[in-house]
């Protein structure tokens, strides 16, 4: 994956080392073990269309781009993300997208991710207005990492097409790890968004040192709540290829996560969840609460994986 970091991680990645560590390369991704995946979720063999991945029955994933704003260390899909030129949509490609859901009626829910869908704002405009035209859609949502990674990205043009959107939920997923991340800038998005009327929702994943502590996540989720931004999903790391060195051992995960749920407030709390390697969903962590066996787990279809 290329290096790419905005002006504005720039300047923030010289106070802060979790800054750093996310967006500037180690020498540790190349180094990784025989286990690791490349694609662990599959989601390029559920991809029927170009930019469109359809794994769940009433949801589809729609990649208008593989370009983000900088790009993370730690990504899933680093085998891909930083290939412009391979994620490079154009309208006719979106139409045939419309012409596929159309074909499927049990398809709800459209997943607007990438890439960040955010840096190609006249194509997403465009997709979201097609979209949002099909009757059998109920759910929009979009998941970006802009409002951290490059905030003057959030053009008033996007904004204005959301707020458009009043049939329909518009979900908009942005991406936090650590509370550093939290400059007036990237206030004033989250601000922006909501006036636009969507309903902001966060994801993290848990990084080796970076936001592997309980006074961290403590900040991140009271502070993003607070914002107006409920904390929705925690994941543990998936075991990538060049990002093995970013995986916290699940244990130290559930006792920080079993601490955070006994002084969160509920709403603060995020679902901590694991992303099984063979696309099968996302599988709840239990908490330190029960007696239960760390060492693995069944998931969606009842197969049984093993953590290590
Ligand atoms: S913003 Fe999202 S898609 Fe882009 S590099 Fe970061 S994690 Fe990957």
């Amino acid at each position: 994956m290329l290096v790419k970091i905005s002006q504005h991680l720039k300047k923030l990645a010289k106070k802060s080392k979790a800054i750093e560590k996310q967006f500037y390369p180690s020498k540790q991704e190349n180094k990784f073990s025989r286990k690791a995946f490349i694609d662990p979720l599959l989601e390029d063999k559920y991809s029927p269309t170009k930019g469109l991945c359809h794994k769940y029955p009433h949801r589809v994933l729609v990649e208008l781009t593989l370009n983000c704003a900088s790009f993370c260390r730690f990504c899933t899909r680093r085998r891909k993300v930083s290939d412009i030129k391979r994620g490079q949509l154009v309208k006719k490609d979106v139409d045939t997208m419309i012409e596929y859901v159309k074909a499927r009626p049990d398809i709800n829910e459209i997943v607007f991710s990438g890439g960040d869908p955010l840096v190609v704002p006249d194509l997403l405009i465009y997709a979201l207005k097609k979209f949002s035209q099909l009757s059998q859609i109920k759910i929009l949502r979009l998941h970006t990492r802009i409002p951290v990674s490059n905030p003057r990205l959030l053009t008033k043009e996007v904004l204005d097409a959301f707020s458009k959107i009043k049939t329909k939920p518009l979900y908009v997923s942005i991406h936090f790890e650590h509370p550093d991340e939290l400059t007036p800038k990237t206030i004033k998005a989250i601000k922006d968004l909501r006036k636009a009327s969507a309903i902001l929702i966060s994801q993290s994943v848990f990084l080796k040192g970076i936001n592997d502590s309980y006074e961290v996540l403590e900040k991140l989720f009271t502070k993003l709540t607070e914002l107006g931004v409920r904390p929705y999903y925690i994941y543990h790391c998936d075991l990538v290829r060049g990002i093995e060195h970013f995986i916290v051992p699940i244990e130290k995960e559930i006792k920080i996560m079993t601490k955070l749920r006994k002084n969160l407030s509920g709403i603060a709390f995020p679902f901590h969840v694991i992303d099984t390697p063979n696309g099968a969903g996302k599988v709840p962590v239990p908490l330190d609460f029960w007696k239960f066996d760390p060492s693995g787990f069944t998931d969606f279809k009842n197969k049984k994986i093993k953590m290590y």
